[in-house]
């Protein structure tokens, strides 16, 4: 990182100690996770203090995204089946897999985590250090849900603690834009994810929450 830095929280907080050593910096996962997301071709956006020369240490930008991708791949009890007539945690790596083929990492200027322009995202400073590791694989499903057509088409609602009034939210949960994606896949992995903490679960639901009752012009009648 070479024109911006950032502290990283402690690493049992945002889950990465936890997911770290699942695959260790084997170079099988390295390589599909480079090959799969959207990371080939880029080593000019992830090298230079990013990771790319140290891809296994869970304090870099990149160690940290590959934790949120193994989440991501291998979540699901049965993670082979990644057929949409499966649950969410299923297909969710389907479903970034098909849509995200351009991924780079960027300092960001601190008003978001990440951001979609074409097949090209973009994450930031504020996901890899602001994020723990379910949230950061279920802003893989957000980015991908606004390549895949739906941009967000309404304005936040009065008390939201985004900025209320303002373009950003969804209209509605039926309306299945990025916000709903986002909340569907930590919905599903707090209800059954594996392998998972206690602390990693409660996050999950803590922010699902957090979208249901901000992130929706009608807020959806429901809470997981
Ligand atoms: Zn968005």
């Amino acid at each position: 990182m070479a024109t911006c830095s950032a502290t990283v929280p402690d690493l049992n907080g945002s889950g990465d100690a936890f997911y770290g050593p699942l695959w260790n910096s084997s170079q099988p996962h390295v390589d599909y996770f480079w090959t799969t997301y959207g990371f080939a071709g880029n080593k000019a956006y992830w090298d230079d203090g990013f990771g790319w020369e140290d891809p296994g240490n869970i304090s870099l930008p990149l160690g940290r995204t590959f934790n949120s991708l193994w989440l991501l791949t291998y979540s699901a009890e049965d993670w082979e089946n990644d057929a949409y007539e499966a649950t969410a945690l299923n297909w969710g790596r389907r479903y970034v897999r098909e849509n995200i083929r351009d991924l780079r990492a960027r300092c960001g200027d601190g008003t978001a985590v990440a951001a979609a322009t074409g097949t090209l995202v973009e994450l930031y400073l504020d996901m890899w250090y602001g994020q723990a590791v379910p949230e950061r694989a279920s802003t893989f499903m957000h980015e991908a849900r606004h390549i895949g057509g739906k941009d967000h088409n309404d304005k936040f609602p009065a008390g939201s603690v985004f900025s209320a009034g303002q373009p950003g939210a969804d209209s509605d949960w039926n309306y299945e834009g990025a916000w709903m994606y986002e909340t569907l896949y930590l919905w599903w992995y707090f209800a059954a994810g594996t392998p998972v903490t206690s602390a990693m679960r409660q996050r999950a639901r803590q922010m699902g929450n957090l979208y249901l009752d901000n992130a929706f012009a009608a807020r959806p009648p429901f809470r997981i």
